[in-house]
């Protein structure tokens, strides 16, 4: 966004005081919410008594402040729905936002890139598009990153489900290939996101060697939260483009059922229990948050859901050991990070190639009797350390 020099300042009081209202009704709730059944309803009559005795509080749009009592609301049904942890305070530097309700919001377009958009109280706003607002705007959020200041519009898109495509893929998610198709396709992240993360590590260097809390080391600091900023754009685009292009071609689109937090979490174990293979996971929880799969995952159910089709998650267990010609699971079939040598019938192919097949197989299956998945991978005796885990160890060039 471009906001002129008086609006940004009052996007700042407007983050600013939507925030304190969200963090005073976090605190309302979390000393009285389950005595006195505290909601929404109550808490915006509480808003209202609160905006008549602070000047500064009524200063900013009363929606606003409504709309962070209703992300707080949100934030509390999906804590007692188990879908989220408890509701933290928001903080100054990494919360800075505030939202309207659609309805009150007006955009036009003024070129190939350029639109406006009218927030209530603050005027006509210009931003750069990146994808066509389409269906109602539901919601209407702008935000402050390393970047600058965002605006994002949630819509709600009505549409006709159309037939759904028959053909099924499967969807392996790796490290070196970031995503591979059962149907033999490869993408992978753009280099360019190497070469980010390389600058970054150098900014970071040079964070450490400024002096605690000094104003060149904030500056570095600001370095290197600006070029995350930008990863994260680069990942989030890829990942839009890719499911795309799956979605459009396919019907139903397999992938692993993936516990990211899971896998990231158990890789450094706790002090009584260290965890196996440390520094191997360690390498490979750096390529899983490299690779977002989360986002991804997201971002591909509601392109496949708009086009009528739908995801499908199978059990991730030993999908990089197993044949997709015959099915044998064997740890010394995984020849290399690439390739994929079958122990049992020779079936060769590229190893995530292979893993995608079998995950498109195992939706086939009903997800049920899964053929060989109680076995065990065989240990081999080779001599060398083979690892029983679900994935090897990721090859230099594959960490960005
Ligand atoms: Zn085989």
């Amino acid at each position: 966004m471009a906001p002129l020099p008086e609006q940004e300042a009052l996007f700042r009081q407007f983050a600013g005081v939507c925030r304190l209202t969200y963090n005073l009704a976090l605190e309302q709730r979390a000393t009285w919410g389950r005595r006195h059944r505290l909601g929404y309803v109550a808490q915006a009559a509480d808003l209202t008594k609160l905006r008549a005795a602070f000047d500064w509080v009524r200063a900013v749009y009363v929606s606003c402040q409504q709309q962070a009592l209703r992300d707080l609301d949100r934030a509390f049904q999906n804590f007692f729905a188990g879908r989220a942890s408890f509701p933290r305070p928001r903080r100054r530097g990494v919360h800075d936002s505030f939202g309207f309700p659609g309805r009150e919001i007006v955009t036009k377009q003024l070129n190939a890139n350029l639109s406006a958009v009218r927030l209530p109280k603050i005027g006509w706003v210009r931003f750069r598009d990146t994808r066509p607002i389409r269906g109602t705007v539901k919601n209407v959020t702008v935000s402050l990153d390393a970047l600058g200041w965002h605006v994002a519009f949630t819509c709600e898109i009505a549409h006709d489900a159309p037939a759904a495509r028959p053909e099924i893929v499967g969807i392996d998610r790796g490290v070196t290939t970031t995503l591979a198709l059962s149907t033999g396709e490869l993408l992978t992240l753009p280099e360019s996101l190497a070469q980010i993360e390389a600058r970054k590590r150098r900014a970071q260097r040079v964070v450490a060697r400024r002096k605690r809390g000094s104003a060149r080391r904030r500056r570095a600091q600001a370095r290197v939260t600006r070029l995350q900023a930008r990863q994260a754009r680069i990942r989030r685009d890829f990942h839009h483009c890719a499911a795309l292009r799956i979605a459009r071609r396919f019907g139903v689109a397999v992938l692993e059922d993936l516990n990211t937090r899971a896998m990231t979490a158990s890789a450094r174990g706790t002090v009584a229990e260290p965890g196996r293979n440390v520094r191997q996971k360690a390498g490979l929880n750096r390529g899983i948050l490299n690779a977002g799969w989360q986002q991804f995952a997201t971002i591909l159910t509601y392109k496949m859901e708009e086009r009528g089709g739908q995801v499908v998650t199978v059990p991730a267990r030993f999908t990089s050991q197993t044949c997709a010609a015959c099915g044998v699971i064997d740890a010394r079939s995984r020849e290399s990070q690439a390739r994929f040598a079958c122990i049992g019938c020779g079936h060769t192919d590229h190893a995530d190639v292979n893993a995608a097949i079998t995950i498109r197989r195992r939706a086939n299956s009903a997800l049920l009797d899964v053929e060989g998945l109680h076995q065990q991978p065989v240990e081999a005796s080779t001599g060398r350390d083979l690892m029983v885990s679900e994935n090897p160890r990721p090859s230099r060039r594959g960490r960005c």
